[in-house]
């Protein structure tokens, strides 16, 4: 037997969008073992993008076990399991024998378009709304007439799943929610208030399924799970599966990474850059609502403690760079960054990240991605330039938004996820903002917050203090020209560069009609 023993662990399981991760964290926060598997997307029409459910489920057996054995541990050294997922893809499933009606239905998905498209325009909707704000007086109902919706909301992707839901025994659930019910062997139906926030049909104002989203899309309340605190012990994983029950004391939506992150005070701000990118505010105690899109979610619930994000997302971060590895523009990811320094500029190309439309602050599930620009002399790395800037711009795009529409001091800056790896990329962001960011050591902040609230949830830690202490910091991007403070005023150079890309914006709107 290994001298650790006694040692206990803390696991945390994050599902993505490319992959299932799963990290063993120590009492530093280190990471003691790990173990990956990839999600395969399933595109069986133009615009569908699902996943198979049993699939997910194999994969997260495959990585807690994979990990467990990487960490050369045993399963009873695992003290609490936390678990966070990529937000509000769902699936249905018949309660009594756990079978599901049909793939998870990805938050890439557009079959919703059209519908969201009329919704937004729908007068019938928004005076309705407005109408009943002033019977009632409830601010939640003027907000809601402000929201933006957009495709990556379920409430439009679940009309359409409606006849299956018709039957009545019908259990409703995010990828946490389909884990959580097969690990306890269908005993606990139940989902926390961060994932639950950013499916689009829950009320952040009241913290509840909101009962007037539901109805306006002829669906039961009854269909979906009970809200928890993100921090809560949610039930024990059945014996059978790992060998002994593990509590599972953590579920949160992406914003764990918010967790991960330590930002915890109002104005700290984060940025995941996955497959695609999320850049969330925290406005600690209130909902912010928006008009050009930003979305209010809860962070999380812990204890009495709830704190809101204001959250802007681009939908096309990681995807672009793995198109372009298709393409063979290169092989190695990691030279890319290296590759954009190559040439100046990218010669006046611009590449436009909409294979699943613009989200905020342009909000049009109809634009397409393009590339303009083109010349002869145009090169792999000129391309490859564009498209790294692209991300850049959008980071800058929902930066600006933040700042115009929250009005909140920003305190800090971090980021997170597999593209934030990219050095080029974040020189750019913090020139294009004009303040420091911060890249840790390990990019996997999901993981690391599910483990945070999970390990707090059970004294492993004690303080958030204690965690700040455990902040791994791997490189500090300061902006051209910057004080010591990191601060400096924002980087004009772009700014012919950025007029071109926003003028490519405009002529990639509304490019696909019905
Ligand atoms: P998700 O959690 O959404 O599955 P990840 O955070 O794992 O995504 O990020 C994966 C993406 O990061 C992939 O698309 C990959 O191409 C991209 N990526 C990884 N390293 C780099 C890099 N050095 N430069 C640019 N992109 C990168």
């Amino acid at each position: 037997e290994k001298e650790t023993h006694f040692e206990v662990f803390v696991l945390a399981v994050d599902v993505g969008t490319t992959s299932i991760r799963c990290h063993v964290y120590d009492k530093e926060a280190q990471i003691r073992g790990s173990c990956t598997d990839k999600v395969v997307p399933l595109y069986p029409e133009v615009g569908h993008v699902e996943m198979d459910p049993g699939e997910i489920w194999r994969g997260f057996i495959t990585v807690v076990k994979g990990a467990v054995q990487d960490a050369g541990v045993q399963m009873r050294q695992i003290e609490a399991l936390g678990i966070s997922t990529q937000r509000a893809t769902f699936t249905t499933w018949d309660r009594k024998t756990g079978v599901p009606f049909h793939n998870f239905i990805s938050w890439q998905d557009q079959r919703a378009a059209d519908l969201v498209k009329s919704w937004n325009r729908s007068c019938t909707m928004k005076v309705s709304l407005c109408l009943l704000y002033f019977l009632t007086r409830q601010k939640r109902l003027l907000a809601a007439s402000l929201i933006v919706f957009s495709t990556q909301h379920v409430t439009f992707r679940l009309a359409w799943v409606r006849q299956a839901v018709a039957e009545g025994k019908c259990c409703f659930g995010t990828i946490d929610t389909w884990l959580l019910f097969k690990l306890t062997k269908g005993q606990v139906h139940a989902t926390d208030y961060s994932n639950a926030s950013a499916t689009g049909i829950f009320d952040s104002y009241q913290m509840c399924w909101s009962g007037f989203l539901c109805s306006l899309v002829s669906l039961p309340l009854s269909i979906f799970p009970k809200v928890e605190n993100t921090g809560h012990d949610f039930g024990s994983t059945d014996p059978s599966i790992f060998g002994v029950p593990i509590p599972i004391m953590s579920m949160a939506d992406q914003q764990a990474a918010m967790f991960g992150e330590c930002c915890f005070d109002v104005g700290d701000v984060k940025i995941t850059m996955g497959t695609g990118t999320f850049m969330n505010i925290n406005t600690e105690s209130k909902p912010h609502t928006s008009v050009a899109g930003l979305y209010p979610v809860v962070g999380w619930k812990i204890g009495s403690e709830v704190v809101y994000l204001a959250e802007g997302n681009a939908a096309d971060t990681g995807t672009a760079i793995k198109w372009a590895q298709e393409l063979e523009l290169f092989s190695d990811v990691k030279d890319t960054s290296a590759m954009a320094y190559s040439v100046s500029d990218s010669d006046g190309v611009c590449f436009v990240p909409s294979f699943s439309g613009l989200q905020a602050p342009l909000n049009d599930p109809k634009a397409c991605a393009s590339l303009m620009g083109l010349k002869p002399s145009t090169t792999k790395s000129h391309l490859v330039r564009a498209i790294l800037e692209s991300v850049a711009f959008r980071n800058n795009q929902l930066y600006e938004t933040m700042l115009r529409e929250t009005r909140i001091p920003i305190t800090k800056i971090r980021v997170d996820g597999g593209v934030s790896s990219n050095d080029f990329v974040m020189q750019l962001t913090a020139d294009l903002f004009g303040r420091k960011v911060t890249r840790p050591q390990h990019l996997e902040m999901s993981c690391l917050g599910a483990a945070f609230v999970a390990g707090l949830g059970i004294g492993y830690w004690r303080t958030r203090e204690e965690l700040k202490k455990l902040q791994s910091t791997d490189k500090m991007f300061l902006p051209r020209g910057a004080n010591k403070e990191g601060a400096c005023s924002r980087s004009r150079e772009y700014i012919p560069v950025l007029q071109s890309w926003e003028r490519a914006l405009r002529r990639s709107m509304n490019w696909y009609k019905p």
